[in-house]
């Protein structure tokens, strides 16, 4: 089932995410419908408060880079109680957009690598190191289960240049809220 999404000015998007403690039916389900509802909008991650439950739990679509670095289609990945662990020295900036800000992107620099830990749906705990795409869209979600969005982590400049489009984001929506789930997203990928 698709979930309606919460968007910015939301407060539930500002909460640290509760831990998952056990793995029940009902988590089983919310991970299938947060797939459901990532792929209805084209994105490539979605976390659990994006879809008003404040738990630690978020999905991933990540695209996989062809040898021509063409982009292909990635796998439906399900991360529970992840945590992040030794972030490379090197960094990139890619530019960014969010289910949760339609219309609004920018560059971020993140880590290029990370470790992370996880829970997997069967209740087995992994431990795996992420590159690429895999380790930005991971970064983007683990993100919203500590209360951040993307617009947090842009640079002085662009903050500037984002705050105006935000305050009338925030007023489009605080217009629109019945008819959101059906805004179109931006071109790009959306996380
Ligand atoms: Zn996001």
């Amino acid at each position: 089932m698709k979930l309606p999404l919460i968007y910015y000015g939301d407060p539930i998007l500002r909460l640290k995410a509760k831990p998952v403690e056990e793995i029940t039916d009902e988590i089983r389900q919310l991970a299938k419908d947060m797939i459901e509802t990532m792929h209805a909008h084209r994105g490539i991650g979605l976390a659990a408060p994006q879809v008003n439950r404040s738990l630690a739990l978020f999905v991933t679509f990540a695209p996989k880079e062809g040898e021509g670095g063409q982009l292909l289609s990635g796998e439906e990945r399900v991360f529970i109680n992840p945590k992040l662990f030794d972030p490379s020295a090197a960094t990139c900036a890619l530019n960014e957009g969010c289910l949760c800000l339609p219309g609004i992107r920018a560059d971020v620099v993140r880590p290029e690598r990370i470790v992370i830990q996880y829970t997997s749906l069967d209740g087995q705990v992994h431990r795996e190191e992420l590159t690429g795409w895999d380790a930005r869209v991971v970064m983007h979600e683990n993100d919203h289960l500590h209360g951040m969005l993307f617009i947090d982590r842009v640079s002085d400049k662009d903050r500037q240049v984002l705050k105006p489009r935000l305050i009338q984001l925030k007023k489009k929506l605080a217009t629109l809220s019945t008819q959101l789930s059906e805004l179109p997203t931006d071109e790009g990928a959306e996380l």
